[in-house]
């Protein structure tokens, strides 16, 4: 079971700082569930530094493929290795969404990532329109059959229309999309669209739900705990 805590661009050093602080409290005697967060690039270091030596994991929000070169405004696998990072997300939606990631840049950032030690995380969802229009399973199989090989991924399934928007998924949704995903590829797949305490119970004790991935409410030192906590029951 694993409760990573995508951050978004919210908090720098500072705020960064003050929450993994308080995480570390809450979380000091926390078993059987894997403790992740993912502040924005400039808050990892003081991240890394706060949290070494607990078991909270320390992952970026993106990263590049090549290990150096011409890429403005890009940060490669090696330099997140350096700080002390551990994984990273990729293909979160509000980077295909805002910043043209495609499939195929999705996976040559998991490859890359992969192949120099980092965990990965690769997000994959439909938007409300395919939804619509009966095309959730031909979404999936596409973005997941780009990560086809790369056994050592946590997939996160996060349905568009459910991030930060407060509509989750039914149980009885998730479950199936979860299903379908393990079908495909057999790797712990995650749930994430607005996740928060009162539905993570019901959510992570799905048979095909292997952890969360949660936004907005893992803002919130207390509300990030308390899900973190609830998985302790799953
Ligand atoms: C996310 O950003 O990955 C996410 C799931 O956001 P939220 O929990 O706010 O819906």
């Amino acid at each position: 079971m694993l409760i990573a805590g995508n951050w978004k661009m919210y908090k720098g050093p500072a705020e960064t700082a003050e929450f993994c602080v308080d995480l570390k409290r809450r979380l000091d005697d926390l078993d059987a569930v894997d403790v992740a967060v993912c502040p924005p690039f400039t808050s990892l270091a003081v991240a890394v530094q706060i949290l070494a030596g607990t078991e909270i994991a320390v992952a970026a929000q993106n990263v590049h493929w090549e290990r150096e070169g011409a890429f403005t405004g890009e940060v490669s696998a090696p330099m997140l290795r350096e700080l002390g990072v551990y994984g990273a997300i990729v293909g979160h939606s509000e980077r295909r969404q805002y910043f043209g990631e495609t499939d195929a840049t999705v996976a040559k950032r998991a490859k890359a990532a992969l192949e120099a030690g980092l965990s990965v995380i690769a997000c994959v969802g439909e938007t409300e329109t395919e939804r619509e229009a009966g095309e959730t399973k031909d979404v999936l199989r596409r973005q997941v059959s780009v990560l086809e090989g790369e056994d050592n991924l946590v997939v996160a399934y996060e349905p568009v229309w459910a991030i930060g928007t407060g509509k989750t998924a039914t149980p009885e949704l998730a479950q199936e999309a979860h299903a379908f995903i393990k079908g495909l590829l057999d790797v712990p797949v995650l749930y994430g669209g607005s996740v928060k305490p009162e539905n993570a119970g019901e959510l992570l004790e799905l048979p095909d739900v292997d952890g969360a991935l949660v936004g907005g409410a893992s803002l919130d030192v207390e509300s990030f705990a308390a899900i973190c906590l609830s998985a302790t029951h799953s």
